[in-house]
């Protein structure tokens, strides 16, 4: 009976997934007992491009699709982090391992002493948003700013289901570029204007996420976006977001004749639906080439013209790169929905928005390439399945790093049999090192960034790419597509990526979160025993998994076993020899084979994260 169930409702999910391939997913704020709040910004910036201080005026319409009435309502202000003495300074100055773009090493390599580039910030050179005025449906708010964040008391609490207008004058002024945003960024990018405006904090069924902006990283509002930036008009932009008068503005960006502008300002208008963040860089040395996709967004391209022979020749070989990629990830994830991308040079490294990235412009080809793979396979796992980064980081890069690895091993002609062998390495280095955090850990709450870094990208990465050990790769290719139509445009949280993969492969696959993201414990099996034509295998790690087994026989042929995890109710589709499932609580399991036995191979696919495979395999001596 459960076979036959298994059946119909793979049969029903194959046709969802053929629709979601075919069509765009659609935004829905409240469905079926899920919410999420909207948060609809309209905005006017005015940059002075030599003081790097503007002015803004900021109208939200936010709706409270929440059971709940609010009382108060987050912001966050994030330049503020960029004041010597802010949370992210103090980090940098007491963390063992600070990130080499906040902290500069004045001492030797052996005797590292970091300095915190913050702490170093004058007057001029320090980012602030000062709020200026707030007011709910006309009427003055009173705030608190705390840090980053903006802590504000409602005069009229907001009913379920109620919209309110909140507006704001702001001045602002964008730091020098110590990371992600700034001015003057060490390849000399003007403006890398990313979290510059007054935010609104997310609120949902965990309740409000006002985090202060330590390191890393956000989780924001959807919601849609009318923003209009004047500023001096030799600038050009890229970044979020539709230009409405393309026309007016020229730069690239022009469909018919441009009236050239006598004014010595001009306002950039863009409209961008269904975000939940807005991000622009702003150069006047960009050099801009579009790309139309067949069946896909067109691409922008801003890079400074001023750029070495070979960077700009890899800044132009990456453009068909680029369309392979988005191939690839339509393929594998699902449709990208927005009609733009943008690859900005800025920023300090590389950094995904929506609709675009900013990153780092003097690469070789190959860093290029990781680099533009990477940030574009953002717009699936975090910017359109909108996951909160800092409370489940390896949904976010974890992920990222599993699609980016797979599409490069094809697009780079790699072919190799596991495209995500390094993040396998990482992580059983740092499960082996004793420093290892569970992956619930906040993601700014990791003791070092190196565990950060490990947990959030490499047992992420590790986590997708072992699922699909766990309910087959056609499984695993099956969930993912299905996660992303059932999930686009929502904030997913761990077990819904669970919950979709029990439903593709009919498994019960809680116990896989639990453990592997939960906790800390570790997979390690051995083949403990081989007697004539009986194998017995250990479990050594807590960590119990299901077991795929290749036995060498005397006579040179070889058979493949699959022993279930008996907690799983069932197997992934395998033509291997079906033997009687393991029940956790065993530490050993024995089987009889046909015939003499050379030796045993536990997992010679090498997908199960074993952290010590060199018992993994036992040969009969003679
Ligand atoms: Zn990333």
């Amino acid at each position: 009976m459960r076979y036959l169930i298994v059946l119909i409702s793979c049969f029903t999910l194959f046709i969802s997934n053929s629709e979601a391939i075919a069509q765009t997913p659609q935004m829905v704020y409240k469905t079926d007992g899920y919410w999420q709040q909207q948060a609809d910004y309209t905005m006017e910036i005015d940059m002075d491009v030599t003081s790097f201080q503007f002015n803004g005026t900021q109208n939200i319409v936010y709706t409270n699709n929440s059971p709940n009435v609010l009382d108060n309502v987050f912001y966050h202000l994030y330049f503020n982090a960029f004041q010597p003495g802010s949370e992210m300074d103090i980090r940098t100055q007491t963390i063992s391992d600070p990130d080499r773009r906040l902290a500069q090493n004045v001492g030797t390599k052996e005797n590292p002493i970091y300095e915190s580039r913050i702490a170093k910030l004058q007057a001029d050179e320090i980012g602030y948003i000062n709020v200026k005025s707030l007011s709910q449906n006309g009427k003055p708010l009173n705030y608190d700013v705390v840090g980053t964040v903006l802590e504000v008391k409602l005069n009229q609490p907001i009913q379920p289901g109620e919209q309110v207008n909140f507006d704001m004058t702001f001045e602002g002024q964008v730091p020098i570029q110590i990371r992600r945003s700034g001015r003057n960024n060490k390849e000399g990018v003007a403006l890398s204007m990313s979290q510059w405006y007054p935010k609104l904090a997310e609120y949902d069924d965990e309740g409000w996420h006002a985090y202060p902006y330590i390191a890393r990283e956000f989780y924001s509002v959807w919601g849609n976006y009318d923003v209009k930036i004047t500023i001096d008009k030799t600038y050009v932009l890229g970044g979020t977001g539709y230009l409405q008068n393309p026309n007016e503005i020229g730069h690239g960006y022009e469909t018919s004749e441009v009236k050239p502008s006598k004014k010595d300002k001009l306002t950039w208008h863009f409209i961008a639906p269904n975000v939940h963040d807005f991000a622009w860089a702003a150069d006047p040395e960009y050099q801009h080439d579009t790309l139309l996709m067949n069946n896909g967004p067109t691409l922008h391209f801003l890079y400074k013209k001023t750029l070495d022979e070979t960077y700009l020749d890899s800044w132009k070989k990456i453009q068909s790169k680029t369309v392979e990629l988005f191939n690839y990830f339509n393929e594998n994830v699902g449709v990208y929905p927005y009609k733009q991308y943008s690859i900005i040079q800025g920023g300090d490294g590389g950094m995904e928005y929506g609709m675009c990235t900013l990153m780092t412009g003097k690469r070789n080809f190959n860093s290029l390439l990781g680099t533009t793979a990477h940030e574009i396979a953002h717009s699936w796992f975090q910017f359109v399945l909108a996951s909160n980064e800092s409370k489940h980081e390896w949904m976010d890069e974890g992920f990222t790093n599993y699609i980016e690895d797979e599409a490069l091993n094809i697009i780079k002609a790699d072919y190799k049999e596991n495209a995500q062998d390094k993040a396998y390495q990482r992580y059983i280095d740092y499960a082996n090192s004793g420093l290892e955090q569970p992956l619930t850990t906040q993601a700014d709450r990791y003791a070092t960034n190196l565990a950060y870094s490990r947990s959030a990208y490499s047992k992420g990465a590790v986590f997708l790419k072992q699922l699909g050990y766990i309910i087959g790769e056609d499984n695993l290719g099956k969930t993912i597509k299905k996660y992303y139509n059932d999930f686009a445009f929502k904030h997913p949280k761990p077990l819904d990526v669970i919950r979709t993969a029990e439903k593709v492969s009919g498994l019960e696959l809680d116990w896989y979160l639990i453990d592997f993201t939960q906790t800390t414990n570790t997979i390690d099996y051995a083949v403990k025993n081989i007697s004539k034509k009986t194998v017995t295998l250990e479990r050594i790690g807590f960590m119990p998994m299901p077991i795929d087994v290749t036995v060498t026989y005397k006579d040179g042929t070889t058979e493949d076993f699959y022993i279930p995890l008996r907690q799983m109710r069932g197997e992934k589709p395998t033509s291997a020899t079906l033997l009687e499932d393991w029940a956790w609580v065993a530490p050993t399991y024995s089987f009889e084979t046909s015939k003499k036995i050379a030796s045993v191979q536990i997992d010679p696919s090498g997908l199960m994260a074993d952290v010590n495979s060199e018992d993994n395999l036992l040969s009969i001596k003679n």
